[in-house]
């Protein structure tokens, strides 16, 4: 049954929004619907770069595994209109401030149109660094190459597979992940030597090699995709080359639109891994500035659909909640008031 409409509320840029949501993945859709259960008004901009643009399938995601991701967003999109609380902007968002005195917050967005809101949401996602310099690694993203194995990589595991360089003891979870998955075999291409390694790096790598990993030294000249069920192939720069099933690679990742964070003072941090995010806490997303909000992957090192999601829902609850919360903050203040004059 749908819920009744609301009485003549046209949700243009004139509009005071309960929130102004950046961000249209998982993660900012999730926060939308959450505030229009309780018929909370947001606008949602997204200059749509999703991180898995390519339309790739979504995997663990409960219900909708191996459904392809945009297709997740369309559904979750029609699922937010039937409440008509969302506007949904397809714009970048070029600005945004904490407009002190109103204590409200403003967002311009790249066509100049300002937008206001009493709190805000950020879920613009991160961007993946594409730093081998290797050719080919872009266009085997998401193909070949993966960087998440929960997501990708079973559907190829009837060959070999590989993990691209051995930077740290992290690399060793991969090779237990793939091996764990039934590969018939696992080699760690260093594209150049693995050297110099630190002790504890050293030691995972023996791990590895105990547990049947191969070392390939080789310079890598260039990823090529091969059909679907055919993996990749990893040409060398000696001439010779090589076919896997797919390559684990997890490059740095860095928070999207990290000019609206600034603008509004939000604070970055470096996630341990080489890269950054938002800083958020628990239970709701809050961020360091009072009123702003974070939910998905830029705000956590666990980058998934689901968690996404669920930190969208908090967000939205932490919108809601907080403004329940001052609203009754002003209501007693007037109880009182109405109290002490007799
Ligand atoms: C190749 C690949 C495969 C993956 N497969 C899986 C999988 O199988 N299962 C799984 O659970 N996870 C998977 N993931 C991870 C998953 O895609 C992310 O965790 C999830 O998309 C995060 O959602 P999000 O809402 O935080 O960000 P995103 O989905 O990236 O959405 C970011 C939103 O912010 C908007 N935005 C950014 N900057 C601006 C700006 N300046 N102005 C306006 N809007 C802006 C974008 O347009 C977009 O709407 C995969 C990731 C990759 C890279």
């Amino acid at each position: 049954m749908p819920p009744p409409t609301l009485p003549n509320v046209t949700l243009t840029s004139n509009f005071l929004f309960d929130a102004l949501i950046i961000g249209a993945g998982p993660a900012g859709l999730s926060a939308a619907l959450t505030l229009s259960r309780v018929r909370g008004t947001s606008a949602v901009f997204s200059n749509n770069t999703f991180r898995n643009a390519k339309g790739h399938r979504a995997h663990y995601v409960l219900s909708r595994d191996h459904q392809p991701a945009p297709e997740l967003r369309r559904i979750g999109r029609e699922e937010i209109e039937r409440y008509g609380t969302t506007r949904f902007v397809e714009r970048g968002v070029a600005r945004a401030r904490r407009d002190e005195v109103a204590g409200l917050f403003e967002v311009e967005d790249e066509r100049g149109e300002m937008w206001r809101g009493r709190k805000v949401v950020l879920a613009t996602g991160v961007a993946d660094a594409m730093e081998t310099g290797i050719e080919g690694y872009e266009e085997c993203w998401g193909g070949g190459i993966h960087q998440c194995l929960f997501c990708d990589g079973i559907e190829m595991s009837d060959l070999p597979a590989g993990v691209l360089g051995f930077e740290s003891p992290m690399q060793l979870h991969s090779i237990g992940l793939i091996l764990k998955m039934g590969c018939p075999g696992v080699t760690v291409f260093g594209n150049g030597s693995l050297e110099p390694m630190d002790d504890e790096t050293r030691r995972a790598l023996q791990v590895a090699k105990r547990r049947g990993a191969k070392v390939d030294e080789r310079r890598i000249a260039r990823f090529v995709q091969l059909g679907e069920r055919e993996g990749m192939e990893i040409r060398f720069e000696d001439g010779s080359s090589t076919r896997v099933g797919f390559v684990a690679h997890k490059p740095v990742t860095r928070v999207n639109g990290r000019h609206i964070a600034d603008g509004l003072g939000v604070e970055v941090v470096a996630d341990g891994m080489g890269g950054d995010m938002l800083r958020r806490s628990e239970p709701f997303g809050g961020s360091n500035v009072k009123g702003v909000f974070v939910a998905g992957d830029a705000g956590v090192l666990m980058k998934s659909f689901v968690s996404a999601m669920s930190q969208g829902v908090a967000a939205g609850a932490g919108v809601a909640n907080t403004l329940v919360g001052e609203e009754h903050q002003r209501v007693g203040q007037e109880v009182e008031d109405l109290e002490r004059s007799g």
